[in-house]
């Protein structure tokens, strides 16, 4: 068997075809359809006798099929699917394998909590949702039958962890699958199909994209779970534009060091703000104090460029202090070159409620960090300015 290539490497040449011209990456197809020379030609795709391009809302579109390969090598996957947007990658892998139920572990993303909660049980899907002082009650949900359990690690806002190995041999044990989205980590600083999760999901609309500009998800894992999930995609009309699809190769090219240099900054940014008499807890499973780094030393390669500060200041306080900012901009979103921040109980987290704020230790106080592509000195500096 071929050695796997490092993530440098897998990001610039996997799924790469050059062109007659000699173009060193794959092309644009721009293009709704393919054209064939006759019926027999055609049939051969459509009966599934050859694979190869026939229409872009199925996927089969050769830009996609580069995207495809990249993202599946990225993950160690033997398969991936593109989406137009995390939320579709969610959805599509939910109707495909959620059908016996799904349980939700922490806090996840407000569309995620909405989707899973609000809708899916309109369909008659059972859903539950554990925070992580629940995770005792998961063997019982497994035992009733629910045959999916699905988690963010880190989480959002509160930066906890979960131990992706041990979920995934206690699902295993009662035959459910496991699936984790992974795009606060980027599978530049966390491998889940290594630690035994069955599929991996993102919204590549973050890291993946990188640059603020493009709206895209993907799953990834063994054909057997991916291949299932193409019908739901193709037919809900969930796959992405070629144009989106070329955009996001183009950012997988520089993910390795994009991912590093968050990394990097993000470490030096949530020690400079920890040892800051005007914050009161910085959460980042990068600092050897929070209560997550022995298990972020043990499933993670990076820490990552999300943190949370809590401050020592009453929710107003606060505001001022994310409205002072100059270089960070408020904004909702994560993983971009430029550094974001939010207050969650009145953005992100802002429809949970005061009551489900307190359950998850949300406070007012609370500001999400993302951070980007900026020197740190001059991050460490605007934080400083604004917390004067
Ligand atoms: N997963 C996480 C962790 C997210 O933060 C988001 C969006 O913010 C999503 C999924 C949904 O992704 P999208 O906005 O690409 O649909």
């Amino acid at each position: 068997m071929q050695e796997r290539k490092d993530l440098s490497t897998i990001c610039v040449h996997t799924g790469e075809t050059k062109d007659a011209h000699g173009c060193p990456h794959t092309p644009l197809y721009n293009t709704t359809t393919f054209v064939f020379d006759s019926t027999a030609d055609i049939l051969d795709i459509v009966e599934g006798r050859k694979s190869g391009a026939l229409y872009t809302r199925y996927g089969l579109n050769p830009t996609i099929f580069s995207l495809e390969q990249k993202l599946a090598a990225l993950e160690g996957a033997e398969a991936s699917l593109a989406f137009a947007s995390g939320m579709a990658a969610e959805a599509a892998v939910f109707f495909t394998h959620g059908r016996k139920g799904i349980v939700c572990l922490g806090d996840v993303y407000g569309g995620t909590q909405e989707l899973i909660g609000q809708q899916l049980p309109l369909l008659g899907i059972k859903t539950s949702f554990l925070l992580k002082s629940e995770l005792s009650q998961l063997e019982s949900k497994l035992k009733e039958g629910f045959g999916l359990v699905f988690f963010e690690t880190p989480t959002n806002p509160a930066m906890e962890l979960f131990d992706i190995r041990k979920i995934s041999e206690l699902a295993h044990r009662y035959g459910a699958i496991v699936v984790v989205d992974n795009t606060f980590a980027t599978p530049v600083n966390q491998q889940p199909l290594s630690l035994g999760a069955d599929i991996v999901l993102h919204s590549a609309t973050k890291y993946l994209g990188g640059h603020s500009d493009i709206t895209a998800g993907a799953i990834m894992g063994p054909k057997k779970l991916v291949d299932p999930v193409w019908p739901w995609r193709k037919n809900l009309g969930q796959t992405p534009s070629a144009e989106t699809a070329s955009l996001l190769s183009r950012s997988l090219r520089t993910l390795v060091v994009r991912v590093e240099k968050q990394n990097e900054s993000a470490q030096e940014v949530a020690k400079a703000m920890s040892r800051h008499p005007k914050i009161m807890r910085v959460l980042y499973p990068g600092l050897e104090t929070s209560p997550e780094y022995a298990l972020a030393r043990e499933q993670m390669t990076g820490f990552g460029g999300m943190m949370t500060l809590e401050l020592n200041a009453t929710r107003s306080e606060t505001s001022g202090f994310v409205d002072r900012l100059q270089l960070f901009q408020l904004a909702p979103s994560l993983g971009g070159p430029e550094s974001l921040v939010n207050q969650p109980v009145l953005l992100t987290h802002h429809g949970l409620g005061p009551e489900e704020h307190k359950k998850r230790g949300l406070t007012d106080s609370m500001v999400r960090v993302s951070i980007g592509l900026e020197s740190a000195k001059d991050l460490i500096a605007d934080l400083e300015q604004a917390l004067k």
